[in-house]
C-alpha cells in the first residue's frame, strides 16, 4: 500500500445513513471513501419507507434517537432540504384517537412532546379534527396535532447527500461488496476487502443497515443481532389526495403503533405500514394477509379511502430492528472503527444528526480534522408535486409527466443511474399508475444507450439491474 493509497476514512453502506455521514465528512479536509454494494445509492431500506421527516414528538426522552431526530429534523427542515432542493413539505400530523380510552392519553402524548421540546403540539377537539380531515370515519374522539411533522423524498436525501459529498471531493465505489475486513494487516490501517480489491483506511464507519451486524462480525465485534421487521404499505392513486391532507397516525396502544395514512411528496396516499419480524433480510415481498391487516386497519380511520381509493402499487421495506431500542452507535477506539447501527424506523429522520454525531465522535477517537474553505452546494432536481414540476419537454412518462431531457439528464448527473430503478428514483418515470406498462421500453432505449449498449445488450447483461437497483 503507498501511502497516497490510504483513506482517512472509509464509511461503508450508501442508504441515507451512510450518504449523511459521508456528506458531513466531506465538509472537511479528508480522503474519504463511501463503498456501497449495490449500482446505486439509497437502494436498501433508504427506499422503501414512509419517508417521514419526524420532530420526534413522540421518542423516548433521553433516547441518542431522540437527540439526533430532534437535531435532523430542524437541520433538514430549515436548511439542508431548501438549500439543495430535496422535496418536503410541513404538512403536520394528527394523531387521531378513536375511543375516549385513546382520547384521555392526550395530555400524557402531549406532555411527551413537551419533553422531547416540540412545543407547537396541541390537542384538537372532534370538531376541529373534522374540519381538517372530513373523511376521517365518523365517531372519533378528538386528536393531537403535531404542526411541523413533514413529508420528503426518500430518494432525493441520500442521493443529495451523496451528490454533496462527491462534488467535495469523496470517491464513491458503487457494486463494491465489502466482504472481509482486517485490523493487523496494515500498519496504522484497517485493510477492507471488497469485491473489487483491497481498500485502506485509517478510520471505518459500518453504516450497512440490515447487514451492520456482519460487518460487526468482520471486525471481531457482536454487539447487536439484526432481526429484520417488514413493513408492508399500499400505494393510492393521486386521486385519493383529495380526502387526506395531514399524515395521519393512531393513538399508540400497548400493543401496537398501528399503522398511518399520508399523502406522499409525489401526490400519492400511502397506508401502512405492518410491523412483522421475520428472518431473510432479503424479502422484500408483500403479502395478502400483511395487506389485508393493513387494510382492516386504514378502515377504521378512514373507510372511504379504503373502499373507493384506486390501488396504483403496493411495496414493503425491512427496519433494522436490534433487542435494543434505541439506536446502536458505537465507537471502538482500539479499532478505529464505528458501528452505526439499528438505526430501525427513523433513519431518513435522522441521518444529518447521525452524521454530525459521527464525526464529533471520530475525532475523540483520535481523527484529526480541518474544515475545508469551501462546502460546495449542489442543487438537485426538485420530484415533489407541493412545489410545482418542471416545465414537461418531449414526455416519456405521461403518468408522472416526465420529460426526455430529465430522464437523460439523470442519466449524466453526478452520481448517473445506470438502471431503471435509478431513473426512476431521480426523476418519478414509471412511479405512476401504469406503473411503467407505457414508458418502460423508451427508458430502456434511453438508459441502454447512456451505457453503450443496444436494448438487448443492457436487458441480458442488467437483467439483475433492470428494476429493483
Ligand atoms: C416500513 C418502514 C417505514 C419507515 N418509515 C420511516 C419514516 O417515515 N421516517 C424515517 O425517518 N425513517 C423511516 N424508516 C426507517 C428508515 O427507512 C431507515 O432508518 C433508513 O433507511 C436506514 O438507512 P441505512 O442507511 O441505515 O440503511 P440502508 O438504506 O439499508 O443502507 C445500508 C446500505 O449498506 C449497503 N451494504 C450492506 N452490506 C454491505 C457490504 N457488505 N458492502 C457494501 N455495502 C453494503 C446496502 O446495500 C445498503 O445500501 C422506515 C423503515 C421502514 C422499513
Amino acid at each position: 500500500m503507498q501511502p497516497q493509497d490510504l483513506y482517512d476514512v472509509a464509511v461503508i453502506g450508501a442508504g441515507v445513513v451512510g450518504a449523511g455521514i459521508a456528506r458531513e465528512l466531506s465538509k472537511y479536509e479528508l480522503k474519504t471513501v463511501l463503498i456501497e454494494k449495490e449500482h446505486d445509492v439509497g437502494c436498501g431500506t433508504s427506499k422503501a419507507n414512509s419517508a417521514l421527516i419526524c420532530t420526534g414528538f413522540d421518542a423516548k426522552p433521553g433516547t441518542l434517537e431522540e437527540k439526533l431526530v430532534r437535531e435532523n429534523s430542524r437541520l433538514f427542515r430549515e436548511d439542508v432540504a431548501p438549500a439543495l432542493d430535496i422535496p418536503f413539505a410541513e404538512i403536520g400530523a394528527l394523531l387521531i384517537a378513536r375511543t375516549d380510552e385513546e382520547y384521555a392519553q392526550v395530555p400524557k402524548i402531549l406532555e411527551l412532546a413537551k419533553k422531547n421540546e416540540v412545543l407547537d403540539a396541541r390537542a384538537v377537539d372532534a370538531g376541529e379534527m373534522y374540519r381538517l380531515e372530513p373523511h376521517l370515519a365518523p365517531g372519533m374522539k378528538g386528536a393531537v396535532l403535531v404542526p411541523k411533522e413533514s413529508i420528503a423524498c426518500p430518494f432525493t436525501a441520500p442521493l443529495a447527500y451523496v451528490t454533496q459529498a462527491v462534488v467535495n471531493g469523496t470517491k464513491l465505489m458503487l457494486g463494491t461488496e465489502v466482504t472481509g475486513m482486517s485490523r493487523d494487516a496494515a500498519p496504522g490501517a484497517i485493510a477492507i476487502e471488497t469485491s473489487r480489491g483491497t481498500v485502506h483506511a485509517r478510520y471505518a464507519v459500518n453504516a450497512a443497515g440490515l447487514f451492520a451486524d456482519k460487518i460487526d462480525a468482520m471486525m471481531g465485534r457482536e454487539d447487536f443481532r439484526i432481526n429484520p421487521r417488514k413493513g408492508e404499505f399500499f400505494v393510492y392513486d393521486k386521486s385519493a389526495l383529495q380526502k387526506v391532507s395531514h399524515i395521519l397516525l393512531q393513538v399508540p396502544t400497548p400493543h401496537t403503533k398501528g399503522i398511518l395514512i399520508s399523502p406522499t411528496i409525489f401526490g400519492n396516499v400511502i397506508l401502512g405500514p405492518t410491523a412483522d419480524d421475520h428472518q431473510d433480510v432479503y424479502d422484500t415481498s408483500t403479502s395478502r394477509e400483511g395487506l389485508a391487516r393493513i387494510e382492516r386497519m386504514g378502515r377504521l380511520l378512514m373507510p372511504s379511502l379504503v373502499d373507493d381509493g384506486e390501488i396504483t402499487t403496493t411495496y414493503a421495506g425491512n427496519r433494522s430492528a436490534t433487542q435494543f431500542s434505541d439506536y446502536q452507535i458505537r465507537f471502538h477506539g482500539d479499532r478505529s472503527y464505528v458501528t452505526v447501527g439499528g438505526i430501525r424506523s427513523t433513519g431518513l429522520s435522522a441521518a444529518l444528526g447521525i452524521g454530525r454525531y459521527v464525526v464529533d465522535g471520530l475525532k475523540d477517537l483520535g481523527l484529526v480534522i480541518s474544515a475545508k474553505k469551501e462546502f460546495k452546494l449542489v442543487r438537485m432536481p426538485y420530484l415533489g408535486e407541493f412545489e410545482g414540476r418542471p416545465e414537461p419537454g418531449q414526455m416519456v412518462c405521461f403518468c408522472e409527466k416526465v420529460s426526455r431531457r430529465e430522464i437523460e439528464e439523470s442519466l449524466r448527473s453526478v452520481v448517473p443511474a445506470t438502471s431503471l430503478g435509478g431513473v426512476k428514483r431521480r426523476t418519478r418515470a414509471s412511479m405512476g399508475r401504469c406503473q411503467g406498462f407505457n414508458c418502460m421500453p423508451r427508458i430502456m432505449q434511453l438508459v441502454a444507450a447512456a451505457r453503450g449498449m443496444s436494448v438487448k445488450e443492457y436487458y441480458e447483461g442488467g437483467a439483475r439491474t433492470a428494476q429493483g437497483q
